[in-house]
């Protein structure tokens, strides 16, 4: 009689694996911050609706995360 372990759900979940990953949804800026990069200008939506800073070109999205 082998003995062949297979875990349930339940012991999964005590033992803390199998569990999905759940990565924080952190919003990096907000509209109206002050630009993180240059610091010169608050940022604001461009057409793309990425938050921009008029003074730099730093956008929102173009960097980090690429979610197309
Ligand atoms: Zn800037």
């Amino acid at each position: 009689m082998t003995q062949t372990k297979n875990l349930s759900s339940l012991e999964k979940l005590l033992l803390g694996i199998d569990l999905p990953e759940t990565p924080e949804t952190v919003s990096l800026h907000h509209r109206g911050e002050l630009c993180p990069k240059c610091g010169q200008a608050i940022l604001d939506y461009n057409g793309l609706l990425q938050l921009e800073c008029s003074a730099c070109e730093f956008t929102e999205g173009s960097e980090g995360v690429g979610c197309t």
